[in-house]
C-alpha cells in the first residue's frame, strides 16, 4: 500500500510549537506582513532573521511528541511511505523520519538569494545577520515566504498522486498551494483527517474519514489500526 501523510502546525502543537492561528500562537507580537512575507524581507530582512531566530530556539527546544513517532511506525512499518508537511520544524526527522518532504522550509538550514533550495545547514539557534553564502550572497532563513514560489510543491504532487492512502494530520487547509495537494489524489485514494477541528475539505468532505482527536491520540490509533489491519 502506498502512503502519504501529509502534516501541518497541528501534527506539532503538542510540542509547544504554537499553530499559526493560535490567537496566543508564535504569531502573537508580529504581523505576519512584517516577518513572513517576501516583501518583509525586502523592508526589512533583519527582523525577519531575529524572528526565524526566535522560531529556531524554540524549535531545539521542543521534541518530538506521539503522533509524530507514530507517523515513523508507520514508515517502518510500511516502507515506501512519504511525509509531507507544511511544517518548518524538524520533529518528524528528530522522530526518525525519513525522506520527509518540506513544502514551506527548514529553519535549521539558511540559503542564498540566488537559489531557493541550496541550503547550508546552521549549528545552534543564531543566524548573524550579514553572513554569506558560499555563494557569496547574503544568507536568509531557509523558509518559504508568502509571496514566494513552492519549490518542492510539484514533487509534493507527485508523490500524492500515487497514494492509495492519504493521511492529513493538523493542517487547517488554508494556506495554498499547500492546500490543494489533496486535488492530486486519485479517486480511488482513502483519504483519513486526523485534526480536532474543522479543515476547509471542500468537495473532498465526503470522502474524508475525519478522526476528530488531537494528533497525540488520533495519529497512534490511525497508525496501529493500520498495522493491525496488516498483520
Ligand atoms: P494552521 O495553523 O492554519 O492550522 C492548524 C491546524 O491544526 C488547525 O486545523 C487546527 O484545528 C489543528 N490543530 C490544532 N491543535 C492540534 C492538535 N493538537 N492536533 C492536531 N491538530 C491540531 O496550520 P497549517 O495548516 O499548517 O498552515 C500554517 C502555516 O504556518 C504553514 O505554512 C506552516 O508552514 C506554518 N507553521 C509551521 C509551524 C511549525 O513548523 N511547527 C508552526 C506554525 C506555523
Amino acid at each position: 500500500m502506498n502512503i502519504v501523510v501529509f502534516t501541518g502546525a497541528g501534527v506539532s502543537a503538542e510540542s509547544g510549537l504554537g499553530t499559526f492561528r493560535d490567537a496566543d500562537g508564535l504569531w502573537e507580537k508580529y504581523r505576519i506582513e512584517d516577518v513572513c512575507t517576501h516583501e518583509a524581507w525586502l523592508r526589512n530582512p533583519e527582523l525577519c532573521v531575529s524572528f526565524y531566530n526566535a522560531r529556531r530556539r524554540e524549535t531545539l527546544a521542543a521534541k518530538p511528541n506521539a503522533a509524530h513517532e507514530a507517523i515513523t511506525r508507520l514508515q517502518r512499518h510500511f516502507p515506501g511511505t512519504r511525509i509531507i508537511t507544511q511544517n518548518i520544524d524538524d520533529l518528524h526527522e528528530r522522530a526518525g523520519s525519513t525522506d520527509v518532504v518540506h513544502l514551506h522550509g527548514e529553519i535549521t538550514k539558511l540559503r542564498g538569494q540566488r537559489s531557493e533550495t541550496d541550503t547550508v545547514p546552521l549549528e545552534g539557534w543564531e543566524q548573524h545577520y550579514g553572513d554569506r553564502h558560499p555563494d557569496g550572497t547574503l544568507l536568509r532563513p531557509y523558509i518559504v515566504f508568502f509571496g514566494e514560489g513552492v519549490p518542492y510543491f510539484e514533487e509534493a504532487c507527485r508523490i500524492t498522486s500515487k497514494a492509495d492512502l492519504l493521511i492529513v494530520v493538523g493542517t487547517s487547509l488554508n494556506v495554498y498551494p499547500a492546500a490543494s495537494l489533496l486535488h492530486y489524489t486519485n479517486d480511488n485514494c482513502k483519504i483519513i483527517v486526523v485534526d480536532p477541528g474543522e479543515p476547509a475539505m471542500g468537495d473532498y468532505r465526503n470522502r474524508v474519514v475525519h478522526v476528530k482527536e488531537k494528533a497525540s491520540t488520533g495519529v497512534p490509533s490511525v497508525v496501529d489500526a493500520l498495522i493491525r489491519e496488516n498483520q
